[in-house]
């Protein structure tokens, strides 16, 4: 298996510290909010990337955290808590805030069919095991006390910055240092708050410096070392999580441990909107609810998010969701019309087994996700028996997670009838005879029944006309 690891910037041979087995840490949601459907597309990059690792032969185990304190509105100790503030506004309690969304983004994991890591940890459960670790730095010499707040040193270490290849000298310079009077070094960062600004901060425990709560990114480093150990294998997030956060948690635990302490880092691009990356602090952001309540299914999106490649921008509009939810639906299709037509190969043949092998072959290589798509639609289109097909269709859906065993035969999302799907075929015919007349002719014959042709990269599929 071949990933890239942010840290080299390079594509590399996954070699696991423990031959069989992969540990790999995730960045979880911060739940003051609902998660918007990019925060989605980097937890489904990780639901492929925990699939693929298992498909691979290797034993996975798959830690997230859920952050239900200390994450600032602003990058640099800058802000409020953004549970405190949500609290605030909606006029409820922290704690009933984050059992509301950590709920609500389970129930969007479980609709976009993303497996459920095998530790799920709470910030606030681990507030002890942030103090240990607070504690340990502050016996190595990496941190100090100003304001009544704990900072760490970045300059007690000597390769700050190493995975954003941060340059020191002209942040210095640059840096805005009156955002905090109390740091020696501008990118210094806060590990234990007891004296913000926020006196009446809700959520608040006892420590060695005083009564306070912790800096957000002490709990990624002591939760993953303590499930995962001090040494593993990935860490995810997305891309925004370079510059500070995962350069802050690589600073303080390989400062604790004194050695290195993630051989992979694994980050997804952004989701963008026409503004740009698509953000809960920009305003306008789109949840799964508002996908499901426009009529689109979940699968639609995961199908989306299958057709980019997860190191490059993906950029969301409407039109291209529509052309995921039309070739989803002619997969579904296929699939219940195969059902229908006999059993599962409990051998395939040659053939279909040679597209297995490079569906796997794409995913192993750095995720290639749309390749191994490209794959499937092959496999579908070859003359194949349809009990092969079934069985590739099945192993590839191990990875993509789209639900197709669980399709019915019956309750096949079929679109159109048989007269429809024979005229789809006579305008495709007329399309490679370049007879277009003839081709737009069909099309309008389709429209006045009532259904839109759709040509989608899968081949052309029929809509319903609402
Ligand atoms: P948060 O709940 O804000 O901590 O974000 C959860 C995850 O979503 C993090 O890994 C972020 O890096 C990621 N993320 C934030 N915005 C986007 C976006 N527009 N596209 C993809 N991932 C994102
Ligand atoms: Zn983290």
């Amino acid at each position: 298996m071949k990933l890239y690891n942010t840290m080299s910037r390079s594509i590399e041979e996954f070699v696991p510290i423990v031959p069989g087995k992969a540990s790999m840490y995730c960045c979880g949601p911060t739940v003051y909010n609902y998660a918007h459907i990019g925060n989605l597309r980097t937890y489904i990059f990780e639901d492929l990337l925990h699939r693929t690792l298992e498909r691979s032969g290797l034993e996975v185990c798959h830690v997230m955290n859920i952050t239900d304190v200390g994450h600032l509105t602003g990058d640099g100790d800058d802000g409020e808590d953004k549970m405190e503030k949500s609290a605030r506004e909606s006029g409820r309690s922290v704690w009933d805030i984050a059992r509301f969304y950590t709920d609500a983004f389970f129930s969007d994991e479980k609709d976009l069919r993303i497996i459920r890591p095998d530790i799920v940890c709470k910030a606030t459960d681990h507030i002890s095991d942030m103090i240990a670790l607070i504690k340990r730095l502050e016996d190595g010499g990496h941190t100090y006390t100003a304001g009544g707040n704990v900072y760490f040193s970045i300059d007690s270490i000597d390769d700050y910055g190493k995975l954003a290849r941060l340059d020191l000298d002209e942040l210095k310079s640059g840096a805005r240092i009156d955002i905090d009077s109390n740091k020696r070094n501008p990118k210094d960062f806060v590990l234990w708050f007891t004296n913000s600004k926020f006196k009446d901060q809700a959520m608040m425990w006892d420590s060695p410096w005083g009564r306070g709560y912790p800096g957000w990114h002490i709990e990624c480093s002591a939760m993953s070392m303590k499930y995962l150990g001090e040494h593993f294998d990935i860490h995810c997030g997305g891309i925004d999580a370079i510059p500070v956060h995962h350069t802050n948690e690589i600073a303080q635990s390989e400062a604790a441990t004194g050695h290195v302490w993630v051989n992979y880092w694994c980050h997804g691009e952004f989701l963008l909107n026409d503004s740009g990356k698509m953000s809960k602090s920009s305003g306008e952001f789109l949840t799964l609810s508002v996908l499901k309540e426009k009529g689109y299914d979940p699968l639609d999106y995961r199908y989306f998010c299958l057709s980019g490649h997860y190191r490059s921008q993906l950029k969301f509009s409407f039109e291209a969701l529509d052309h995921a939810r039309a070739a989803r639906r002619n997969l579904f299709d296929k699939i219940a019309q195969l059902k229908s037509e006999g059993e599962v190969a409990k051998e395939p043949g040659e053939k279909a087994m040679g597209y297995m092998r490079a569906f796997d072959e794409a995913m192993e290589n750095d995720l290639s996700a749309p390749q191994a798509l490209s794959q499937l639609w092959l496999m579908l289109k070859d003359d194949i028996p349809s009990s092969d097909k079934l069985a590739a269709a099945y192993h590839m859906d191990g990875i993509l997670g789209l639900g197709l065993e669980g399709i019915e035969a019956s309750c096949a999302e079929t679109v159109g009838g048989e007269e429809e799907r024979k005229l789809l075929e006579e305008r495709s015919a007329a399309k490679k005879a370049r007879d277009f007349a003839r081709a737009d002719e069909i099309r309008d014959i389709l429209l006045e029944r009532g259904f839109i042709v759709r040509d989608t990269p899968q081949g052309p599929v029929l809509e319903k006309r609402v």
